[in-house]
């Protein structure tokens, strides 16, 4: 690999000019191999910031020339060179089980990635998994490229004022001093993008981030040809108004698109990862305008089949809408930007086409340029149904055509050191680059003694850290000295320790466990069985609802000075903050109001070390729940904002944490001090979730299930004019629809069996362009069922009529079963792709 010079770095002498090709791969935020060498480099700094790109940046010209004569570093930083070579190159899942795969090239777009704190371009738990997902690609070999946009600010830092208010604060992201480096153009270039906008053009700055395997390329506006305005386009991470976003997703999408042009990277699949980067639709058909001459309908089923949109959102007001007005001024404005008649675009965005006033929805646009959706976990793929139902009239929602994959996360970017060992002792070092089997089964077998020990120093570390950052805080804070100093015996290691961390706003309910502040304040200071909570968690700054709550928690710990040693708030909840957390406690609570949840990872993140979970029914956890490895509160209903509810959920966390939760791990201590029943759910919840709830897992299900199936279909579409047969079938569907009908239904029982018959008039359609289907709602008795009836006989003394029959077991009444007719054709995706239908009733 070589690095495009990088006019920051010191100059390397030659024996170390590996040095920048290990601190530029984000590999170190996941694989700790060459942790020792940063170590030797610049201890303090290493411990400080773990960040080699920074290390490399600020070491003096006297400690290089030092280490270059120093024989016994150089061997270690060959060796280590040597190994990430080999690690670069060597073979992987992708290669060995996809050698005929349909695809050769992934485009991920995500407006976040959350690789590592020395790359700070993420807000949350969407950022998180772009950035886990990355890093998964690089670990399977699957050949993936990241888009994004390189934030100058990123998300906002948080203190805390004297009175517990949030402060937000802006540090600029210097590239200069990020793992980054300017993409060059073959001539050695700096390579800048120049994107059409209304009556200008924004320059666009190309970098790369190395993740392993896998490269990310980020967008930055920031540069001093483009007016102060257009500079200010990637400033800040979801900050400004509606017209900034729009310019952002803009940049991300069309943009994105651009460069993966620029650089003859040509993906059969484009991953968008949540709506923000629906425009990538756009640009992408009009590159196949130009290509093939086509229009943009054909161009349109013709690149859909290989874009992939994965939805986030489980309410309809969390996708990104813009005014009719203002996305006209863009795509009416900068036509050349999209290249495309501005009316077909905006009719894409609007739940119905023909409403001109109608808000452009990317969600909407999403789907409609996607082959196939998915939601974030069996839940959210419900729910999103639900949600997308209006782009499906009359269509059952079951069938609205959005699927699942739930999240998983990098446990190798989430496991302690401590957990790594242990792991890499009953399963491999490579346990996380296959396709995980044996691993449940080898991993139930380690000891109890070990699993507690391992928890016991997970829990000390996170103690560790967690006075530290109460230190800094108080003294920030400019509170007493006394109470600084007791800062240092606040927590005891050998309690049961809560982590309790996610963004604070109303639908996560973080103050659902000072529902009842006496019951919890008893709850903690128990003296036979003390609980200690870990908290920490930022509110949006327009939330001020959140904001209250990051107040609430903390004056009840100021209230009652026995509870210092019991809550910490840590501020400043970032990746860093949750890698401790989640390393070291012993459960993780998550109490957000369902379904609002459409994933959670952060749950996830405590498996692999340990760390059990009692969470709301919601997102991954109610699909991972069963009583052998957590516990669980709600009854899979959904309540709204509903006091009450919130109050009962509050009682029961309560009882759980007295009557189970805290005698579980007390209790029943063998002769060295080990909680059995505790290590028992420890070692289920561990051998069992940590396997299914991984990236690995994750990421091979969307080969399989999405860009497999999805890339062959785009393969099909390369043939001789088959595109132009799908466009002429989806014309001939829409002109001819409204007067198809159905005529007589004749059902008799003979034997045990129904036989359906039923007359079809179809106009001038061709009846090869429909299929003809039994249909039966799912009720208490039985589930769904699709049955395709056969074409027979043509009806005499009529055109194009047709009986259709099909004969079935009689299992259950005749009334369920109603006929219809839906666009059929081998090559497209129904109703993704034509969603009309015609019920006989
Ligand atoms: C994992 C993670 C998230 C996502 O957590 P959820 O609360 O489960 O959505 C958010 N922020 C940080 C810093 C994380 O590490």
């Amino acid at each position: 690999m070589t690095i495009a010079p990088c006019y920051l770095l010191p100059q390397l002498p030659e024996s170390l000019s590996g040095l920048a090709d290990l601190a530029l791969d984000l590999r170190w935020s996941w694989s700790h191999a060459a942790d020792t060498l940063w170590a030797e480099i610049a201890p303090e700094l290493w411990e400080q910031t773990r960040n080699p790109w920074l290390i490399l940046q600020n070491i003096s010209g006297q400690t290089l020339q030092d280490l270059a004569q120093n024989s016994a570093f150089i061997a270690k930083l060959q060796a280590f060179t040597a190994l990430h070579q080999e690690q670069l190159t060597q073979s992987s899942w992708f290669a060995e089980n996809h050698q005929q795969a349909s695809f050769t090239q992934v485009a991920y777009f995500s407006m976040e990635f959350g690789l590592s704190e020395a790359l700070p371009i993420y807000s949350g738990g969407l950022g998180i998994l772009a950035g886990d997902c990355l890093k998964t690609a690089s670990d399977l070999g699957i050949p993936m490229w990241g888009i994004g946009l390189l934030w100058q600010q990123g998300y906002f830092r948080q203190t805390l004022d004297e009175n517990s208010r949030q402060q937000e604060f802006y540090p600029y992201n210097d590239p200069t001093q990020m793992p980054v480096t300017p993409v060059r153009d073959s001539e050695g270039e700096w390579l800048r993008l120049q994107l059409p906008f209304p009556g200008r053009k924004v320059i666009l700055r190309a970098w790369q981030a190395q993740v392993g395997r896998v490269t990310l390329y980020l967008l930055d506006s920031n540069d001093p040809l483009n007016t102060p305005a257009d500079r200010g386009i990637t400033a800040e991470l979801y900050g400004g108004g509606l017209e900034t976003r729009l310019q952002q997703e803009i940049c991300l999408g069309i943009g994105g698109w651009m460069l993966l042009r620029r650089l003859g990277i040509q993906p059969e699949i484009c991953h968008l990862n949540e709506g923000h980067a629906a425009f990538a639709i756009l640009a992408r058909a009009y590159s196949h305008m130009q290509d093939h001459g086509s229009v943009f309908d054909c161009a349109l089923n013709a690149t859909r089949a290989g874009n992939i949109f994965t939805t986030h959102t489980p309410v309809a007001a969390g996708f990104d809408r813009f005014p009719a007005e203002l996305m006209n001024r863009y795509v009416g404005g900068a036509p050349e930007a999209f290249g495309i008649d501005a009316e077909n675009i905006l009719a894409l965005g609007r739940e119905n086409p023909e409403d001109i006033h109608a808000p452009f929805n990317m969600a909407w646009l999403a789907i409609r340029g996607s082959i196939i959706v998915n939601g974030v976990s069996r839940l959210h793929g419900a729910v999103s149904r639900h949600l997308f139902q209006p782009l499906f009239p009359r269509w059952p929602e079951a069938e609205v055509p959005v699927t699942h994959v739930t999240n998983g996360v990098h446990m190798p970017s989430w496991d302690s050191a401590e957990a790594d060992a242990l792991w890499t002792d009953c399963c491999g070092k490579k346990r996380w680059l296959g396709n995980l089997q044996n691993l449940e089964a080898e991993f139930r077998k380690t000891p109890d003694q070990i699993i507690w020990e391992l928890r016991s120093s997970g829990r000390q570390q996170v103690i560790h850290f967690a006075r530290q950052r109460l230190q800094q805080q108080l003294a920030q804070a400019h509170a007493p000295q006394e109470e600084q100093e007791r800062a240092a015996l606040a927590l005891d290691p050998n309690a049961l320790t809560i982590g309790f961390a996610r963004r604070f706003t109303a639908y996560k309910r973080p103050n659902l466990l000072l529902n009842n502040p006496e019951r919890l304040r008893q709850l903690l200071t128990n003296p036979h069985y003390p609980v200690q909570i870990l908290i920490a968690g930022k509110a949006h700054p327009r939330d001020e609802v959140g904001k209250g709550m990051i107040q609430e928690w903390n004056q009840f710990i100021q209230q009652h000075p026995e509870l210092a040693s019991h809550i910490v708030f840590i501020a400043d909840y970032d990746m860093l903050v949750a890698e401790h957390l989640v390393q070291g406690v012993d459960l993780w609570i998550n109490t957000p109001r369902r379904p609002w949840e459409a994933s959670g990872t952060s749950g996830m993140k405590v498996l692999v070390n340990g760390g059990l979970n009692l969470s709301e029914l919601d997102g991954w956890w109610a699909e991972a729940y069963c009583p052998e490895t957590g516990w669980a509160i709600g009854d899979r209903a959904e309540h709204d904002d509903d006091p009450q509810w919130d109050a009962q959920e509050a009682e029961a966390v309560y009882q759980l944490l007295e009557q189970d939760i805290v005698p579980l791990f007390y209790q029943d201590r063998d002769a060295s001090g080990c909680p059995q029943g505790w290590v028992q759910k420890i070692r289920e919840s561990m051998s069992r979730l940590t396997p299914l709830f991984s990236s690995n897992r994750m990421l091979r299900e969307y080969v399989s299930t999405l860009y497999e199936p999805a890339a062959r279909l785009l393969a099909a579409r390369s043939e001789k004019n088959r595109i132009e047969a799908i466009c002429q079938w989806q014309k001939n569907i829409r002109q001819h629809w409204p007067l198809l009908r159905f005529g007589d239904l004749h059902i008799h029982t003979e034997n045990n069996r129904y036989y359906f018959q039923v007359h079809v008039y179809l106009d001038d359609l061709d009846c090869e362009a429909i299929a003809v289907e039994l249909f039966a709602n799912d009720n208490d008795h039985s589930p769904i069922e699709i049955i395709p009836m056969h074409r027979s006989e043509a009806l005499s003394g009529a055109i194009n009529s047709y009986n259709y029959m099909v004969d079935i077991p009689a299992d259950r009444p005749a009334d369920d079963y109603t006929p219809r007719i839906i666009p059929y054709h081998v090559h497209c995706l129904v109703p993704t792709e034509s969603a009309e239908i015609l019920w006989y009733r």
